[in-house]
């Protein structure tokens, strides 16, 4: 196994939105998404850092086509911070949907950062509100743990992986998304999109048994 493929203290696993919502009978399924369950289960026990995001949305939450009058889902509007794509109404707070999946099975993680929970503006990435200013204050929690490197996992990879690899990079942060342990949603390509931008910003996508135990 490559030297910089051991997995040490200065390593975190970020497992993103492992939620019924976004699981397969869920509001806003993603194709195959609880397929990455126990592939992160597994990878989760590689890591003494783990961190999960957990989307979770008042009623009436800006992303929710519901909330637009004439608006269907996955149809795009401008927000005051920008194009926001429309989603069904999903992760509401409290809700089952919102939950964890039940076969979800890090009971080590350290943290869970919930995302989204202002009305008026929504959240992929698990550092940044999508006005990429507001932050959630994932950045400061890794750096005074002494994190450097971020290993990404989970749902949806075209969307809340993609923006938290971005942002995370942003920040300073050596980043690697595990695609074996993503799934995708892909609105209007937004999976090639994601593709293209990895590439160009240099961020590698590395296979979970890259990091299987040396
Ligand atoms: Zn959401």
């Amino acid at each position: 196994m490559a030297a910089t493929r051991s997995i040490g203290d200065g390593d975190v696993l970020i497992v993103v939105d492992i939620q019924n919502d976004f699981c397969p009978d869920g509001a806003l399924a993603v194709p195959h998404g609880d397929d990455v369950v126990p592939i992160v289960n597994r990878l989760a026990r590689e890591f003494s850092n783990v961190v999960l995001t957990q989307d979770w949305h008042p009623p009436g939450h800006l992303s929710f086509a519901s909330s637009h009058r004439g608006r269907s889902p996955y149809e795009t509007i401008i927000a005051p911070y920008g194009p926001q794509v429309l989603w069904p109404d999903h992760c509401v707070q409290g809700t089952s949907g919102a939950a964890f999946h039940e076969s979800l099975d890090i009971p080590h993680a350290g943290l869970v950062v919930r995302k989204g929970i202002d009305r008026a503006i929504d959240s992929y990435s698990a550092l940044y509100e999508n006005d990429r200013t507001t932050p959630t204050g994932l950045a400061g929690y890794l750096r005074e743990r002494g994190m450097r490197r971020l290993f990404l996992a989970g749902l949806a990879f075209d969307f809340c992986v993609r923006y938290s690899a971005e942002d995370a990079m942003r920040e300073g942060f050596t980043v690697f998304v595990i695609e074996d342990a993503c799934r995708g949603i892909d609105v209007d390509g937004s999976v090639a999109a994601t593709h293209a931008m990895f590439a160009a910003l240099r961020i590698p996508c590395i296979a979970s048994e890259a990091l299987a135990e040396s």
